[in-house]
């Protein structure tokens, strides 16, 4: 039986390029491997996968009728799917025998859990944590978001853009800018 594992971590734990070394590495030693994402991010990046997930589409169904004879699954962006899409995931592992390796953030910007990756922190066996730190030096917790650089806690939990950025913060910097956010706001100077 194969496994499902969940390595996560704040925004910049992992770049897309990882995941194609990772799956280069792995066809060197002629292992049927595929690198997949969700569509909902990656409608314009679709030549660094081999394949995207639909918003509602069964994983399960799809890697039985068309991928079956895969070694190694690697999802980027796991956090992004369904509670659905992850628990058919770990049936790819245990009923197809395919070993299945999400990558993606454990919280938003507002330190939420995404979905998906709550699901997979409830059900992977297998759970690893990919260290990155804040510009303080410490361990970095969470991830930010910017908007034309100035840091901000509103918005919607997925939002991409030119103008968007994030950064990965250790707990105590988290707090200290949130803390000024509301001041700021309150203050009416936002
Ligand atoms: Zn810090």
């Amino acid at each position: 039986m194969s496994r499902l594992a969940f390595k996560y971590g704040t925004v910049h734990a992992l770049k897309s390029d990882d995941v194609n070394k990772l799956k280069e590495k792995f066809l060197k030693h002629q292992l049927p491997v595929m690198a997949m994402a969700p569509i909902l991010t990656h409608q314009e990046d679709i030549s660094s996968y081999d394949y995207l997930i639909g918003k509602d589409e069964n994983i399960f169904l799809t890697i039985k009728r068309q991928f079956s004879d895969l070694w190694l699954l690697i999802i980027d962006d796991a956090h992004l799917l369904s509670e659905r899409q992850v628990d058919q995931l770990l049936q790819v592992a245990i009923n197809l025998d395919v070993a299945v390796l999400c990558f993606g953030l454990r919280t938003d910007f507002r330190t939420s859990g995404f979905c998906g990756a709550r699901r997979l922190l409830e059900i992977a066996p297998v759970l690893l944590k990919i260290p990155t730190y804040c510009e303080c030096g410490r361990e970095a917790l969470f991830s930010v978001r910017k908007e034309n650089g100035k840091i901000t806690f509103s918005g919607s939990q997925i939002l991409r853009g030119d103008e968007v950025s994030y950064e990965a913060l250790c707990a105590r910097c988290y707090y200290r800018k949130l803390i000024q956010y509301k001041k700021l706001k309150e203050s009416g100077r936002m």
